[in-house]
């Protein structure tokens, strides 16, 4: 999902596909990468193609540089490959990163991060990198997790700093539904593989007020969502409005949200928690940033916390 290392993409030999491919499938790819020497290479993807000036960055071996330096000198963090697809006759990876953090005498609870959805939200896949270099060189603040973390889920609409994908889909509507779009495939098959005890997506929003979230009428969703918001609340106000997005809120928190957005499957008997969090796309992206990490770093001492009532129950 990134154009620099080694990867994203090399030049497709399937450019008289008419259709977007995912390439492999079943378990994920293990590269062993980064390695030395494998950073930068050739960056042959058609890049940016409409990159609007002043928004940073667009180049994802640019966002991608610092976790792969981090994963270089943290052995508890790996940046790996998930998956492969094409898309107009150009090859991408796309991209996850893998964080043990240290055992905490019972199972590591797996979380999953998703940002980059809609490739014009840069703010979620800048805060999830910088989270990730923090946790790699303090890995104690993830006690207890296994982390994986999917910095950008559209890697082209990402380059192209669009909302939907190259393909023209936006893929926040896809899930679940059969999609033909790989980055929804493969983000599904993530979900389905890895079984996380707990999923959060990042997003950014252009017509709201202040952070604001999703916890989809769920009691644990909300536990989860509230302080994460008061957290964040210290870099960025709150939309407090009673209706947001086209949905009723009370103080941030929406219950509801459209059909297709990315989630555990319904018919799940074990339901991970799953939140959504948005930052007001027009506040200064290093303030949505910081809300973003600060906000992260609640929801794993919070669940840290239910979790330990729980076993104590
Ligand atoms: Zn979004």
């Amino acid at each position: 999902m990134t154009r620099s290392p080694q990867c994203f993409g090399s030049h497709g030999l399937r450019r008289s596909l008419p259709f977007l491919a995912v390439e492999g499938g079943g378990d994920a790819v293990e590269t062993g990468w980064p390695r030395r020497g494998q950073y930068p290479a050739a960056q042959l993807s058609p890049g940016p193609t409409r990159r609007r000036r002043g928004e940073l960055p667009r180049d994802l071996g640019t966002l991608f540089a610092p976790l792969v330096e981090a994963a270089l000198h943290h052995g508890t963090m790996r940046v790996e490959v998930a998956g492969r697809f094409s898309s107009w006759g150009w090859r991408y990876e796309f991209m996850r990163v893998r964080l043990a953090g240290e055992a905490a005498g019972r199972r590591l609870m797996r979380l999953g991060f998703f940002a980059g959805l809609h490739g014009d939200e840069p703010a979620g896949c800048l805060a999830l990198v910088r989270w990730l270099v923090g946790l790699a060189a303090d890995p104690a603040r993830a006690a207890g997790y296994e982390i994986t973390v999917y910095p950008v889920c559209n890697p082209t609409g990402f380059e192209d700093g669009t909302r939907t994908n190259r393909a023209g889909k936006d893929l926040n509507r896809e899930f679940w539904q059969r999609s033909a779009e790989p980055e929804v495939r493969l983000i599904e098959r993530e979900i389905e593989q890895r079984r996380f005890d707990g999923i959060i997506s990042l997003h950014s929003d252009d017509t709201c007020e202040g952070i604001y979230g999703y916890a989809h009428g769920r009691l644990l969703n909300e536990a989860l969502l509230v302080p994460a918001l008061a957290a964040a609340a210290e870099f960025l106000p709150r939309d407090s409005r009673a209706v947001i997005d086209g949905f009723p809120a009370h103080d941030g928190v929406l219950a509801h949200c459209y059909p297709g957005v990315l989630a555990p499957p319904a018919e799940w008997d074990r339901h991970p928690f799953d939140v959504i969090f948005e930052t007001p796309a027009r506040a200064p992206l290093e303030a949505q940033v910081q809300a973003t990490v600060a906000a992260l770093d609640s929801i794993l001492a919070e669940y840290r916390r239910f979790m330990a009532y729980a076993d104590g129950i």
